[in-house]
């Protein structure tokens, strides 16, 4: 392997950009400005490897892939990229020299957070992915100046903090501005006809100018080289003619409003705010981006007739569905082509992800809103739903009933889920379960219409950041059991089968986790000096919060498990340390009740000596990419407890697993995946299916669960009641009246599984053993197979 650099080339390298950028000495330079010199040599690199890995692969004729999103939580970037190149060692002894830790430096970076949760970082993970099994592509999102809000906890009530990552963040991006786009709001139009051509005439329209900023992730052996290309919205200057009229303040007012569009990113993950903020940052990064693509594919091949053979544009979730009629507006409007024609290229080039059923979840839009926002977008959007529910009743001879339910635009909203599903040549869901999901319900009168249309890709991680980069124990001790070549090919992982039965390999197993636990305790301990046993089960629930996902079973059961210590002390128990970590979108007034239930239990639990040192309760604050980086190899019980049919695929399940924990959790999204790879006694699975749910679901009546069950009715009367001053009225309330994701009927079940692991764990080596046979079954949940799975079954790649 080449090594694109020697340590001396870096040392040389960061003596000259620390003067020429920061006029600094090696000497001198704190870690800060270190930290910002590796990235630009970083930066630099990238930018020539991507550059030539373009070129090559477009002069053979390669199809690109762009991957629309409107977040991508890429977390840091230092060491994924250094990892990647392979330069741990140069970047080190370069260093070294200088009495500099990269260790160290990494620290400096803040995370790039522009995104939610698992949606936002899924779509970090596939760039990662693409650039690993070389295939072209880019992703586009928005510069969002401030990315998702800094938890704080005080008094076990969330608050929201700016995240202002880009002094630090902006490092990693180079400002485009020859490619910067014009994106059009509101205004008119006016048609017309001459020489029998339809014009189309937007006029009074205002401005915003699209700057492009791209940033690098470097794949790994490979000449693979992803770029995120991120929005900044900029005014396109002062409104001269406003400004001559007289009218200074609104002239100048323009400013702060094109420029709001890049400002923030929406703190919502799987729930709709439907706020005009909201629809033009997402017109306006489709705008910018098909904007983007159109003009460099004209730069090529000088036509958009093989768009759709050398393009695949992916839409993930609905937030960019506009960029269909976007693409239709390019192609009717400013080429001349015909309706059927410029159809014919839209829906053969764009494909769609689906993440969510949930009703809440699912976009509409105000159909007044869109009309004057995107006036023209709209004239094309009716146009599309025209033709559509006309085919509808004389193609397929639907009646007016599921053609309204079908229909993109109905009772006064758009529906962007039927519109990705309408134009999109591929539909698929995120895991086998909740494709099926989409096929049987959600979108099934439109299975039943195109069935091919309808494909399954099971979510993936970015394995190399979760396992090769931050659980160097465990790295190290596979590469010497099977050799390194794991970390390119994740499926080799398999190969660690072999010795589920080698206690000497399962006692390194039990060595390393116990390492990496205590590490995670001595991090915690030094950062907010919150004690961990490193002799406790590190059981771990960290992702958003969210009714559906359930923490509140989860505490529930910690309360029950609490209760009944304290009436019967002498019960033999193993210590339990309860890690959770998970923000709440700020208007989630349920979602921040929970937290501080969670967080009362625990100091409450923490004031009672009698329980003292049995368990454990540990609210993390800010949990983010960095933090699960750190979190994941230390957790042993990975708790993935969703109510069946509601997480569509889940990916912290996957990171855990990679690490050697055991799920414990319901057949639900990949959960079903991971069960069916590593046996049901490597898993440890409750809870209703997708089906009992189903059934339950019209006549389920938590209160009769309330009445009959004298444990549940004393948790929740415990809930009314509450301690130290402290009542949880709204959880209590929310469970015993409507209870929307069956918390209590799946209570005793999980009750019964706590006990299992409880009982599984106390064998040392059969615990290691399944840990074993987690991680040896974890590659197919590496980002590089899925983004294969996409290549092949959707993007038409190879
Ligand atoms: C992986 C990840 C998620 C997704 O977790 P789920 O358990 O799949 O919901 C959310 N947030 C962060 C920071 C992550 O790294």
């Amino acid at each position: 392997m080449n090594k694109l650099f020697t340590s001396d080339d870096i040392k040389n390298k960061l003596i000259t950009i620390l003067d020429r950028e920061f006029n600094e000495t090696p000497a001198t330079a704190p870690d800060k400005i270190f930290y910002k010199a590796c990235a630009m040599i970083l930066q630099e690199v990238l930018s020539e490897k991507r550059k030539k890995f373009a070129s090559e692969k477009t002069s053979h004729g390669q199809k690109r892939v762009y991957y629309l999103c409107m977040e991508f939580l890429m977390g840091r970037s230092l060491k994924n990229n250094i990892y990647n190149l392979e330069l741990v060692d140069e970047f080190k002894t370069a260093l070294a020299s200088f009495g500099v830790k990269l260790e160290n430096l990494y620290e400096c970076e803040p995370d790039a957070g522009l995104g939610n949760g698992g949606l936002g970082r899924l779509a970090a993970c596939y760039l990662d992915g693409m650039a690993t099994q070389e295939y072209l592509a880019t992703g586009h999102s928005i510069l969002y100046e401030y990315g998702i809000f800094k938890q704080r906890i005080i008094d076990g009530w969330q608050t929201e903090l700016p995240d202002n990552w880009l002094p630090g963040g902006d490092v990693w991006l180079a400002e485009r501005l020859d490619r910067a786009v014009d994106v059009h709001f509101g205004g008119e139009i006016q048609e017309f006809w001459d020489h029998n051509y339809h014009h189309i005439n937007h006029v009074g329209y205002s401005s915003v100018k699209a700057v492009p900023y791209d940033m690098y992730v470097s794949g790994y052996r490979t000449k693979g080289v992803s770029r995120l290309r991120l929005w900044k919205a900029v005014s396109p200057g002062i409104d001269m003619e406003m400004f001559n009229k007289g009218d200074y303040v609104r002239a100048l007012g323009q400013n702060s409003y094109a420029e709001a569009i890049s400002k923030v990113l929406y703190p919502n993950d799987n729930h709709l705010e439907g706020k005009n903020l909201r629809l033009r940052q997402q017109y306006f990064l489709v705008a910018a981006s098909i904007g983007d693509i159109v003009h460099s594919h004209l730069m090529t091949y000088g036509t958009l007739e093989n768009l759709s053979e050398k393009v695949a544009i992916h839409i993930n979730d609905t937030h960019p569905v506009l960029a269909i009629p976007e693409l239709m507006r390019i192609l009717l409007d400013d080429c001349g082509y015909s309706w059927d024609k410029a159809w014919a290229i839209v829906t053969r080039t764009f494909a769609y992800t689906n993440h969510t059923v949930m009703n809440e979840a699912l976009e509409r839009w105000n159909e007044d809103l869109f009309k004057l926002l995107l006036p023209r977008i709209y004239q094309i959007v009716v146009e599309i739903n025209n033709r559509f529910t006309r085919d509808l009743f004389e193609r397929w001879h639907k009646s007016v009933d599921q053609i309204n339910r079908l229909s993109i635009i109905y009772n006064h909203e758009v529906r962007m889920a039927n519109l990705a599903v309408w134009a999109c040549h591929s539909v698929n869901g995120v895991s086998k379960l909740h494709s099926d999901i989409l096929k049987d319900d959600l979108f099934h009168e439109f299975y039943e219409i195109e069935p091919k249309k309808f494909k399954n890709v099971t979510n993936g991680i970015a394995a190399r950041r979760w396992l090769y980069q931050s659980n160097p124990g465990l790295t190290n001790l596979i590469s010497e059991l099977i050799g390194d070549s794991f970390i390119k090919h994740m499926s080799k992982l398999e190969k660690l089968k072999k010795y589920a039965d080698d206690e000497s390999v399962l006692q390194r197993f039990a060595q390393i986790k116990r390492e990496n636990k205590e590490n995670f305790a001595h991090y915690l301990k030094e950062h907010t000096g919150v004690v961990l046993n490193p002799d406790s089960i590190f059981d771990v629930q960290v992702k958003r919060l969210h009714e559906y996902k359930r923490q509140h079973l989860n505490a529930l059961h910690i309360l029950s498990l609490y209760q009944k210590l304290k009436q019967n002390p002498g019960t033999p128990f193993t210590p339990r340390t309860f890690i959770f970590g998970a923000k709440a979108a700020p208007g989630y007034y349920m979602a921040k009740q929970i937290i501080r239930f969670i967080c009362d239990l625990g100091r409450h639990i923490d004031n009672d000596p009698d329980v003292r040192g049995r368990i454990k309760v540990v609210y993390l604050e800010d949990y983010n990419v960095t933090m699960s980086e750190m979190l994941a190899p230390a957790s042993e019980i990975s708790e993935q407890i969703s109510l069946a049919g509601t997480e569509a695929s889940g990916t912290g399940n996957m990171k855990l697993m990679l690490a050697g924990a055991v799920t414990l959790g319901t057949y639900d999204g990949a959960n079903v995946e991971i069960y069916d790879s590593v046996g049901d006694e490597n898993f440890i699975r409750f809870g209703m299916s997708t089906e009992q749910v189903r059934e339950l679901k019209p006549h389920y009546n938590p209160r009769e669960l309330y009445n009959k069950n004298p444990e549940i009715k004393g948790l929740i009367d415990t809930l009314y009641k509450g301690f130290d001053g402290n009542t949880f009225e709204e959880i209590a309330t929310s469970l015993a009246t409507s209870d929307p994701y069956m918390v209590l009927a799946d209570f005793e079940a999980y009750k019964q599984a706590q006990i299992k692991a409880e009982q599984l764990y106390s064998d040392t080596l059969g615990w290691q053993r399944m840990s074993l046979i987690n991680v040896a079954n974890a590659g197919m949940f590496s980002a590089d197979r899925s983004v294969d799975d996409y290549a092949r079954d959707i993007w038409g790649l190879v």
